[in-house]
């Protein structure tokens, strides 16, 4: 079975080409002879108009010269920002279920990891009151991903806040995954570091990856406390040296230019999940919800058998790829995660597909 013959509904990311605009900053950049290192931080103009996007699109106040960090994709910031404020031994509270970079990371500064496990009954919704029974004295961090992946949710503002008291009372830092923050349909994103008390408590990451179909151009950025940004911004330096230079002039290109090309890609998004909600409750073998943000359900079989027997059973029989449960939950033996960052052709393609192995 060649790899080509599978309909891969277990990736994590946009089947859209990079807007064309955003295309030619970057060529334009390379024909100008911008190929060089840049600032270990990313180039000013860039951290420029982020510190206008910040403000324009999430009310978060940043000064580009201290408080924004260019970065390798939004996992290099969640990288330098683990490495920088985790020291072995301090604790790490995750949401679960959860993307599986976060625990790898903290593992890899030997953090001690916190599952606080969500449930399906609550739309997979963070509570503050829940977290604060996880929250010890050697709490570090609590990592918070909203939209989410792999479950769709987006957090309202209410929840966030109260998880915002929590880290204020117990002098904590959250790590705040906001790499969807485009990507939502019937719900608002709201962005936690808007409150300025919030400001040291908080370093929030974003990406060009998703909102901008950039996945291989790897830039990201984050902001924070001026100190928090100077600590990650030495290990981003000696990791990486610096961002690409025309893939940050292509990001300028991005923040800057018109943003239709958003919409439509999350006008089609929002069909494609209609879709693949319908066809998969058509089937009876799954309890499936309506996420509001991501490009990512998170059903429930009902079948009788785990999520890994049957992502096998999908990649053998159907040609379809889907991701077990347990790549993010440590209860996840139910659960899988499925991409509708696909074509409507493939999704209904795959659907019968998947329809005809189950029935
Ligand atoms: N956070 C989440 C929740 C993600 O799903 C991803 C990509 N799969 C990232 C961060 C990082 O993406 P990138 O490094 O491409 O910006």
């Amino acid at each position: 079975m060649g790899r080509t013959d599978i309909t891969r509904l277990e990736l994590g990311e946009p089947d859209f080409g990079t807007p064309k605009h955003i295309e030619e900053a970057a060529i334009q950049a390379i024909s100008e002879g911008f190929t060089h290192y840049t600032a270990t931080e990313g180039i000013l103009e860039l951290r420029e108009a982020v510190a206008r996007k910040l403000k324009r699109e999430n009310r978060i106040d940043a000064d580009p010269e201290t408080e924004i960090l260019i970065t390798d994709g939004g996992l290099g910031a969640i990288f330098a920002a683990i490495q920088s404020l985790v020291d072995p031994g301090n604790e790490v509270l995750i949401l679960d279920p959860a993307w599986p970079r976060y625990p790898q990371n903290v593992l890899l500064v030997d953090g001690v990891l916190k599952r606080v496990f969500l449930g399906e009954e609550d739309g997979f919704m963070p509570d503050a009151d829940q977290i604060g029974k996880y929250v010890t004295k050697k709490t570090k961090l609590i990592i918070l991903n909203t939209p989410n992946n792999p479950t769709g949710a987006v957090v309202p503002k209410v929840l966030l806040e109260e998880i915002g008291d929590l880290a204020v009372e117990h002098d904590l830092i959250l790590l705040l995954d906001e790499v969807y923050e485009r990507i939502v349909y019937e719900a608002e994103h709201f962005s936690l570091a808007t409150h300025s008390g919030l400001k040291d408590h908080t370093v929030t990451v974003f990406s060009f990856s998703k909102t901008y179909a950039m996945t291989g151009w790897r830039i990201g950025y984050a902001v924070s406390h001026a100190n928090i940004i100077e600590s990650m911004n030495k290990v981003s330096g000696y990791a990486n040296a610096c961002q690409n230079s025309f893939a940050q002039k292509a990001a300028i290109a991005a923040l800057d230019g018109p943003q239709d090309c958003v919409d439509t890609m999350v006008k089609e998004y929002r069909k494609r999940r209609n879709l693949m909600i319908d066809r998969l409750k058509e089937m009876d073998a799954f309890y499936v919800t309506k996420p509001k943000g991501a490009f990512y359900l998170y059903p429930r079989l009902l079948l009788d058998m785990d999520s890994s027997d049957f992502a096998k059973l999908l990649i053998e029989k159907a040609k379809v790829a889907v991701m077990p449960g347990t790549t993010f939950s440590m209860k996840g033996e139910k659960y899988f995660r499925i991409s509708y960052a696909n074509s409507m052709k493939k999704i209904s393609e795959a659907m019968d597909k998947i329809e005809t192995v189950i029935m």
